[in-house]
């Protein structure tokens, strides 16, 4: 059974955290003169909301899960960082994670100081939890993955999550930035069944809101309060709560650009096998495509030069050859297919 109070650095577990002016909520009252605000300049003249609260609600409400469960930053990079700091001790603890995935995990981690051991997927692509596992002594105490995995693009086997979710006794951290892409369900049902469980999503992809800056962190309270506990006072500010809200409450807009997408992948799909240039198309659950095109470089350069620029993953690991091409609009899509067609 997982303990809590012994994952967490004691630091952070006896931390008493910031107490910022507007913690508490005075619903009835109209002078405030507790913040040292400027009184002119409505809106921004206010601190926003430290916690987001009419935000959470909606989001609450579309995921179905307790408002309490839901901590929100500054884009997912937040809490991949804060993670990290309310559980690894610098120069003690280690995490351990896949290769290859996001890249922020181990910057995280480095920034941090603290060790990132990383277990190979297999061939295809697929996580061997045994094998993971296997890398896992008393010094672990968080494990990230990522599905639908970037750059690869497939979803992981969820038996294999499922066992690493039951064997391990730290965090478990799910990436599911791309998950509104995937044919697969959400890990976040099963929060109430695992207390280790942190589901991260975010506005960035299919929500069409990357600039806005929104990360979600789905886990059980006791969890999101200590990411509360160590997070900067105001870190959602109120321009990216507001329209953050007006989005979520545009789900069919949404949908739409995600209908779009889809079939755009569908076409792509099928278009990029037939061109001379591309020796493999890897399966994909995301709004991405990985294909190896043997000399990945210079493929990249002649596209570059056309103006069509995608992400070269050659020297990552077991990536080499490989571009990882986001889909894009109908002529975006046009435009890179035309440019790799006269390679
Ligand atoms: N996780 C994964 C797997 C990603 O690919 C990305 C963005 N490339 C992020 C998280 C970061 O997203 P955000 O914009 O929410 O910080």
């Amino acid at each position: 059974m997982m303990d809590l109070k012994k994952l967490v650095r004691p630091n952070i577990w006896d931390l008493k955290p910031y107490s910022s002016a507007r913690d508490e909520f005075h619903g009835s009252a109209s002078v405030f003169l507790d913040a040292n605000e400027n009184p002119y300049n409505e809106p921004y003249n206010r601190y926003p909301d430290p916690l987001q609260w009419e935000l959470k609600d909606r989001i609450a409400e579309l995921k179905d899960v307790d408002r309490n469960s839901i901590f929100l930053g500054n884009g997912s990079d937040e809490p991949i960082d804060l993670v990290i700091r309310a559980f690894c001790d610098p120069g003690i603890d280690t995490i351990v994670s896949i290769a290859p995935s996001y890249g922020m995990y181990e910057v995280a981690a480095n920034v941090n100081n603290v060790e990132f051991r990383k277990v190979e997927l297999t061939a295809d692509f697929e996580l061997d939890a045994d094998k993971l596992l296997e890398e896992v002594d008393e010094w672990v105490k968080v494990i990230f993955l990522c599905s639908p995995n970037n750059p690869t693009g497939n979803s992981l086997n969820r038996d294999e999550i499922y066992k690493i979710l039951t064997d391990f006794e730290g965090i478990v951290v799910l990436d599911e930035a791309y998950i509104d892409f995937s044919a697969e369900p959400s890990f976040l049902p099963e929060l109430k069944k695992f207390p280790n469980l942190i589901v991260l999503q975010t506005l960035s992809k299919a929500w069409g809101a990357a600039g806005l800056r929104l990360g979600m962190a789905f886990a059980s309270p006791e969890i999101i309060a200590i990411l509360n506990k160590i997070k900067y006072p105001y870190n959602v500010n109120m321009l990216t709560q507001k329209q953050a809200l007006e989005l979520l409450n545009n789900e069919g807009q949404m949908l739409e650009q995600l209908r779009r997408i889809m079939s755009e992948r569908i076409r792509l799909q099928a278009a990029l096998p037939e061109l001379p240039i591309v020796q493999k198309m890897y399966p994909t659950d995301a709004n991405f495509i990985l294909v190896n095109v043997g000399k990945a470089d210079s493929v990249y350069n002649k596209l570059v030069k056309k103006g069509v620029i995608v992400r070269n993953r050659n020297n990552v690991t077991l990536c080499n050859g490989c571009l990882r091409i986001t889909v894009g609009t109908p002529e975006e899509n046009d435009a890179l297919l035309k440019a790799l067609k006269n390679m």
